[in-house]
């Protein structure tokens, strides 16, 4: 696993197998993923596919065109992929003439770019897009090279990748974790971050666990005393808004069983926590356990990737 950025400003997190490489979360620039990705040792040809966990910004703000420029499939929810394209598809008032206009202009722009064979963001034609009626070209903003759907609760492969998407309470479409599980090598990591409290079928998946990321998102009184306002604070406490340290704590000190070599702690705010802070929770709630739980405690980083955890 190699955390490339977590945190409220973008999320992306690389999970690997020996054959098989996926992107989950692509909520940086396409530049930036692909910068970041350069520094962590990371090669992006090698990625078969790009999993979604919700539509928020800082999970999805590259997806677009990294998807495009590395022509793979993007993984979704069907609720969640409604969700981005209604997020991404511009609004606008326009009079029916102002519409054609923009129509005209748009496909002289495409024609253009097509003589110019510099097509924004794929470098040769796709017959797929050439086929498709007029208006849905590569311009189109919810263009996506693939989409596959899953459901959370029900298992999917992807190359030698069994993936067990879970549902997770936050205020999004249909937000989800993951379990990554390779047979191959019986090795097992997770994805826990963006969500209110951690329900059964949350503590139930993460269960015998290798390498985990688990959100740690605030100090609770940091973020009372902070600089949010009060509807904000609101949301992040509620039931669908993001894990504190000491839910996070609680959880490592009651329902964890001990099993993973490295627990990464993510989606940490800046505003209303201190890394310091929530490492310290969390290496407090594994120290009452006693020295059975051997786990490690990392802290993922908004502003540069994590060294690649290997099992
Ligand atoms: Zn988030
Ligand atoms: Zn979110």
């Amino acid at each position: 696993m190699t955390v490339l950025a977590s945190g409220s400003k973008g999320n992306a997190t690389v999970v690997a197998s020996q054959r098989t490489r996926v992107l989950v979360d692509a909520g940086l620039s396409c530049r930036e993923l692909l910068r970041r990705m350069a520094v962590a040792e990371e090669d992006p040809a090698a990625l078969d596919a790009i999993l979604i966990t919700h539509e928020h910004r800082d999970h999805v703000s590259g997806l677009s065109v990294l998807a495009r420029r590395l022509r793979i499939p993007v993984y979704f929810t069907e609720p969640t992929h409604r969700a981005w394209v209604r997020q991404v598809t511009p609004r606008s008032n326009m009079t029916y003439a102002q519409w054609m206009e923009q129509v005209q202009r748009e496909k002289k722009a495409c024609a253009e770019l097509e003589i110019a064979g510099s097509a924004e963001v794929v470098s040769d034609p796709d017959p797929e897009v050439e086929d498709s009626p007029a208006g849905r070209t590569r311009r189109d903003p919810t263009f996506l090279p693939a989409v596959e759907y899953f459901h959370p609760g029900t298992k999917f492969l992807i190359g030698d990748l069994t993936v067990s998407p879970f549902t997770t309470p936050h205020d999004a479409a249909d937000p989800c974790g993951f379990v990554f599980d390779c047979a191959a090598e019986s090795a097992r990591m997770a994805i826990a971050t963006d969500l209110g409290y951690l329900p059964p079928n949350v503590k139930s998946a993460l269960r015998r666990i290798d390498v985990l990321l688990l959100e740690s998102n605030h100090d609770l009184d940091m973020l009372k005393d902070g600089p949010y306002p009060w509807a904000v604070k609101q949301r992040v406490l509620s039931r669908v808004g993001h894990l504190s340290n000491n839910a996070t704590a609680e959880f490592l000190a009651r329902d964890y069983d001990g099993a993973a070599t490295t627990i990464v702690l993510g989606h940490l705010s800046e505003a209303n926590n201190a890394p310091e802070l929530a490492l310290l929770s969390a290496e407090q709630a594994l120290d009452e356990r006693g020295s059975r739980i051997g786990s490690r405690v990392l802290l993922a980083q908004q502003s540069a990737p994590l060294a690649p955890i290997c099992l």
